[in-house]
C-alpha cells in the first residue's frame, strides 16, 4: 500500500547537475546517479491515486505507481521485472523523454510538483546493470520464422528484441557503421553515454538478434533479396529529412550547415577519442566543421537545437545564439489553452541552455551575411509576428526592427521533414505521404504485404519513447502476421496520439 502522504510530506527534488564549468570541459553526462536515499523519498511522493493519468501520458503504458511503490520499500528486482514488461529500454527513456507523464501526474492538478517519474524511472535501469547487468532471455525453441529490420533505432531494436524473445530469427540491417540509430551518432554523449547502447546490444546479441552495419538496403541489398530471405520485414528508417530554408539569401555560404550533420561530426569524434582514435570534426566530404573560437547562431528551438548548443559550448564556441521564430513560451501551464493532462506549451530549459549562449525568441533571419569570399560573417535578422492563416503560417517582419548578428557557423536546427527519398521506397513499393511519412495500415503493414513500419519513418519525427512503443506494437502484429502463438503486447495503434485537448 503505498504512502498516500509521501507528497505532503517530501518537495520534489532532483540530484543537482554536475556543476557548469566542469561539464563543459568533457563529453561525460550532465546529471549524476540520485543515490539510493533521495529516490526512494521521491518514490515514495507518488500516492497511487488509483486512476493513474501517467499511464496515458506515457505511450508505452509505464506501470508508474506500481514501480514507485516497488522503490519506494527498497523492492528493487521487482522495480526492474516491472519497468521492463513494458518498456525495452528505460536507461534511454529515463534519460531522455520529455515525460509526458509528468505532465500528467495527478499531482499537478493541485498545484503540487508532479513525482519525478523519469529520474526514478532511470534509476531503477540503472539499478538492473548494477545488480547483475541485463541478462538475457534467449528462447529455447525457435518458431523457423524469419524477421528483417531495416534501420537500428528505438523502434527497430524494440522490435528486434520483442520477435526475438518471441522465437523469430531477427537481422537488424543498419547503413551506418554502428547501431543505435540517432542514439549513437544524433545525441551527444552528455544526454546519453554510449556503453548504455553497447550494452543492449550485448543483450539483444545473447537473444539472437543478428546485427548487419553498412548495409545501405535498397542499395547494397534490394528489397527484392531482402523479400526472398525474410518471411517479413520492418522499415524502421527514421525522419532523417532536414528541413532547409533554401529561398534565404547566401544560404549557399560556406558556414551555413544542416544541425544534424555538425552533430554527427562532433559525436563521431567523441566515438572515436573513446576507442583511442582521435580525429577531427569533419562533414562527409573531409570538411571541417567545428564550432572552435567562433561566432555560432542556431536557428530553431527543438531538442536538436539545444544539443547544438551543447556542443557548441564543449568544441569552445567564442558565442552562440540561439533563435526561436516564436514568442518566448509561459513558464508556467496555460490551463486554458493546454488544461491537465495535456502536455502543456512552456518554456524549455534544457541543461545545455544552464551553459551559455543567449536565445533570441520571436525573430527571423532576412539574409546569411557573405564576408566577400562566400563564407558567412553574420546573420540578418528581423522581429517577426507568427499567425495561422487557413492552416497556413505567416511570418511578418516589424518595420525597422533588423539587426545583424555575428556568425561563422550557422546551424540549422529547424525540423524535419519525414523519412527521406530513398530507393528502398520505391523498391518495397510504398510512398511517402503529404507529411513525408509512411502511412501504415491498423495492423502496421503499409501498401506493401508483409512490409511494416514503426517509429519516426511512421510518425515524423518525435520521441524515443513514441519510437520504442511503435516497435513493440508492430513486433507484436508481425508476431501475429508470422501465426506466433499468443498475442505480444501492443501499447499503441497506428492512429495514437499523444493526449491532447483538442
Ligand atoms: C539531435 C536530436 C536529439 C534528440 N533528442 C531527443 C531526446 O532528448 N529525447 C527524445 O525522446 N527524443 C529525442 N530525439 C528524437 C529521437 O531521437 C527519435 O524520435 C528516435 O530516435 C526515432 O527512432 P527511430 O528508431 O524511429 O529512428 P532513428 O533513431 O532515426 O533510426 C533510424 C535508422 O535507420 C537507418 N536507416 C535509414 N535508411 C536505411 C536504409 N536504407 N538501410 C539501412 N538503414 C537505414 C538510419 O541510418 C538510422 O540509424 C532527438 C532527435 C534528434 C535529431
Ligand atoms: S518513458 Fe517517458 S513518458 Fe513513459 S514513464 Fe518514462 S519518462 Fe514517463
Amino acid at each position: 500500500m503505498p504512502d498516500p502522504n509521501g507528497f505532503l510530506r517530501y518537495e520534489r527534488r532532483l540530484p543537482a547537475r554536475r556543476p557548469v564549468a566542469v561539464r563543459i570541459t568533457d563529453w561525460r553526462e550532465v546529471y549524476p546517479s540520485a543515490g539510493e536515499e533521495l529516490i526512494r523519498e521521491q518514490a515514495t511522493r507518488c500516492m497511487d491515486c488509483g486512476i493513474p493519468f501517467c499511464h496515458d501520458g506515457c505511450p508505452l503504458g509505464n506501470r508508474i505507481p506500481d514501480w514507485n511503490d516497488l522503490v519506494r520499500t527498497g523492492s528493487w528486482d521487482a522495480a526492474v521485472e516491472s519497468l521492463h514488461a513494458t518498456n525495452n529500454f528505460p536507461e534511454f527513456t529515463g534519460r531522455l523523454c520529455p515525460a509526458p507523464c509528468e505532465a500528467a501526474c495527478v499531482l499537478g492538478l493541485g498545484g503540487q510538483q508532479p513525482v519525478t517519474i523519469k529520474q526514478v524511472e532511470v534509476e531503477i535501469a540503472d539499478a538492473a546493470v548494477a545488480r547483475g547487468g541485463l541478462n538475457p532471455r534467449p528462447v529455447p525453441a525457435s518458431t523457423g520464422r524469419s524477421v528483417a529490420v531495416v534501420g537500428s533505432g528505438p523502434a527497430g531494436l524494440a522490435a528486434a528484441q520483442q520477435l526475438a524473445r518471441a522465437g523469430h530469427a531477427v537481422t537488424v540491417y543498419e547503413r551506418d557503421d554502428a547501431i543505435g540509430g540517432l542514439l549513437r551518432y544524433g545525441i551527444p554523449d552528455f544526454k546519453l553515454e554510449k556503453q548504455h547502447i553497447d550494452r543492449r546490444l550485448a543483450q539483444l546479441a545473447a537473444e539472437g538478434v543478428q546485427f548487419r552495419t553498412g548495409v545501405n538496403v535498397g542499395v547494397d541489398v534490394t528489397a527484392e533479396e531482402l523479400r526472398a530471405r525474410h518471411d517479413a520485414v520492418l522499415l524502421a528508417c527514421g525522419a532523417l529529412q532536414g528541413r532547409d530554408t533554401p529561398e534565404t539569401p547566401g544560404r549557399p555560404l560556406r558556414g551555413v550547415h544542416q544541425a544534424m550533420t555538425h552533430l554527427v561530426a562532433a559525436n563521431r569524434v567523441v566515438a572515436a577519442a573513446g576507442d583511442g582514435r582521435p580525429a577531427p570534426a569533419v562533414l562527409p566530404d573531409g570538411t571541417p566543421i567545428d564550432a572552435a573560437g567562433k561566432h555560432v547562431v542556431i536557428i530553431g528551438g527543438g531538442d536538436t537545437a539545444a544539443d547544438c548548443l551543447g556542443v557548441a559550448h564543449r568544441q569552445g564556441a567564442a558565442g552562440v545564439h540561439q533563435l526561436d521564430l516564436y514568442p518566448e513560451p509561459p513558464h508556467g501551464r496555460d490551463a486554458e489553452r493546454d488544461p491537465w493532462p495535456t502536455w502543456p506549451w512552456v518554456l524549455r530549459n534544457y541543461p545545455a541552455h544552464e551553459e551559455g549562449g543567449e536565445r533570441v525568441f520571436a525573430v527571423a533571419v532576412q539574409e546569411f551575411v557573405d564576408d566577400g569570399t562566400g563564407q558567412v560573417k553574420g546573420v540578418r535578422i528581423a522581429e517577426v509576428t507568427v499567425e495561422r492563416r487557413d492552416g497556413r503560417r505567416i511570418v511578418t517582419a516589424l518595420p525597422g526592427s533588423e539587426r545583424e548578428l555575428p556568425a561563422d557557423l550557422v546551424l540549422l536546427a529547424i525540423g524535419f521533414e519525414g523519412t527521406e527519398e530513398q530507393p528502398l521506397l520505391a523498391q518495397f513499393g510504398v510512398t511517402r505521404n503529404a507529411r513525408g511519412a509512411v502511412d501504415a495500415r491498423p495492423d502496421w503493414q503499409t501498401d506493401a504485404d508483409g512490409v511494416f513500419v514503426a517509429g519516426d519513418m511512421h510518425r515524423g519525427a518525435s520521441l524515443i519513447v513514441w519510437a520504442i512503443a511503435e516497435g513493440r506494437a508492430a513486433a507484436a502484429a508481425i508476431h501475429s502476421y508470422l501465426g506466433g502463438v499468443g498475442d505480444l503486447p501492443a501499447p499503441v495503434d497506428p492512429a495514437r496520439q499523444p493526449l491532447a485537448a483538442r
